[in-house]
């Protein structure tokens, strides 16, 4: 063996979920005495958590296990793109192991075989908190695996498997470990966050001496007593859902919600089979706001989809109009192998769905900017992410790390990553806004 510890190379790929799963491996991996090295060469054996869920993906993560390959040459290969081990081995017959998505068992046996841990007695000195990819101040948090949907577009279901959530005491014990840690945001993810618990009827658990449900409404009330930034995101616009607007409403939750509608014409929700696709979404919407006044919702959509007529795109872009999201992102439809969208008929030619893709943009690109024109001259709290130049970047409670705008601060340099700051609301850009510090 080595005179080092065992050394791992990690590489993690995809979307936060498959972050959150390449943390529980690293966790594992750290509390067993591994290192993890910054470089493939210094590494013993490389792990890479791949992602299958677009073709884009999917060749990213071939190439990946390439580059490790080449770099280093043992390889064990493990996350969504997993789950089709011959994709893998045709390509790459070199890797030791391929293991599924949520499969931290396997990946940890094929540890073992290819790399046996050593025997440590300071392994007890791991962090409680566990090891995290994300900046010390925010963190996801994981409440369910897989998902009991079976929308046309996405083989999430077929990779990962069928809605396993975890207990509410469970969630509710590591979302305090990482707020004793310091963490200030919670981000609280899974693939479909209204249906947390449905696969173990709601089951209830102690915690902190009482008895709760093992449900969305239950789990973000005790969330929030955590004195930390609870952000929800993936929920499906179920009645249930209503229930949770008063915390926000409170200021117990943040008043953000995640709501991937993905369209709006009810012909093109069915033959998307979404959930939820026969609620009534935009008077759902105007009864949270009317609870809620503040809420800030983001939404993903697809344009493009198969099938997809003229009219059927134009009643999407009135309900965008009607719906006045705050932040909205957009993708051209582009068939996944395996899903079921890809036999229905009448495909959109690519240069249809760009030219739609450049409208939707541009009308969610007009609300927004009039909605953030809005909160110049508002005073809030926002939470600083970076320090630039003499700027902070830091976030108010309607934006999302990575995926919605930032509040530029001017004059901050003295503040430092994961501080809050209270600031007056200067000028606004389509998607960012511009603030000073307040006394
Ligand atoms: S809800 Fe639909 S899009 Fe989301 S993971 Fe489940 S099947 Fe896929």
């Amino acid at each position: 063996m080595a005179a080092h510890p065992p050394r791992i190379g990690f590489v993690s790929l995809g979307c936060p979920k498959a972050l959150v799963d390449s943390e529980r491996i690293l966790t594992r991996l750290r509390a067993e005495g591994y290192e993890v090295s910054a470089t493939y060469e210094a590494a013993d054996l490389v792990v890479v958590n791949t992602c299958g869920f677009i073709d884009a993906a999917i060749d990213e993560s071939l190439q990946a296990i390439g580059e490790a390959l080449d770099h280093n040459g043992r390889v064990i290969v493990t996350g969504c793109l997993g789950a089709r081990p011959g994709r893998i081995l045709e390509k790459h017959p070199r890797v030791l192991k391929v293991t599924g998505p949520h499969a931290y068992e396997d990946v940890m046996s094929a540890v073992h075989e290819h790399l046996p841990p050593r025997h440590d007695p300071f392994v007890d000195l791991l962090p409680a908190q566990g090891i995290r990819l994300t900046p010390r101040h925010y963190a996801y948090l994981k409440i369910s695996e897989g998902c009991n949907n079976s929308c046309s577009f996405c083989i999430i279901p077929a990779l990962r498997g069928r809605l396993t959530s975890r207990p509410i005491d469970e969630v509710l014990r590591e979302a305090e470990s990482l707020v004793r840690a310091g963490v200030k945001e919670l981000l609280v993810i899974s693939q479909d966050t209204s249906a947390y618990g449905a696969d173990i009827r709601y089951r209830p658990a102690e915690w902190h001496g009482r008895s709760h449900r093992s449900r969305l409404v239950d789990l973000a009330r005790e969330l929030g007593e955590l004195g930390a930034w609870i952000r929800l995101h993936y929920v499906y616009p179920y009645p249930h859902v209503d229930e949770v607007i008063p915390l926000m409403a409170d200021g117990r939750v943040l008043p953000y919600l995640d709501v991937p509608f993905q369209h709006a014409s009810p012909a093109v929700l069915r033959r998307m089979r979404r959930p939820a696709h026969s609620e009534d979404t935009l008077a759902r919407i105007r009864a949270w706001r009317s609870v809620c006044p503040d809420l800030v919702i983001r939404s993903s959509f697809i344009v493009g989809f198969p099938g997809e007529t003229e009219h059927e795109f134009e009643e999407l872009l009135e309900w965008l109009e009607d719906a006045q999201l705050d932040r909205v992102g957009c993708f051209r439809y582009s068939a996944v192998e395996g899903a079921a969208a890809n036999q229905l008929a009448c495909q959109v030619p690519a240069e249809v769905a760009a030219e739609r893709y450049a409208r939707f943009m541009e009308r969610a690109r007009a609300i927004s900017t009039r909605r953030l024109r809005a909160r110049i001259g508002q005073r809030m709290r926002v939470l600083v992410d970076a320090i630039d130049g003499t700027r902070a970047v830091a976030r108010s409670a309607g934006d999302a790390p990575e995926i919605d705008g930032v509040v530029r601060i001017q004059k901050a340099e003295h503040l430092k990553p994961g501080d809050w700051a209270d600031v007056e609301v200067l000028g606004a850009s389509a998607y960012d806004l511009k603030a000073r510090l307040i006394a």
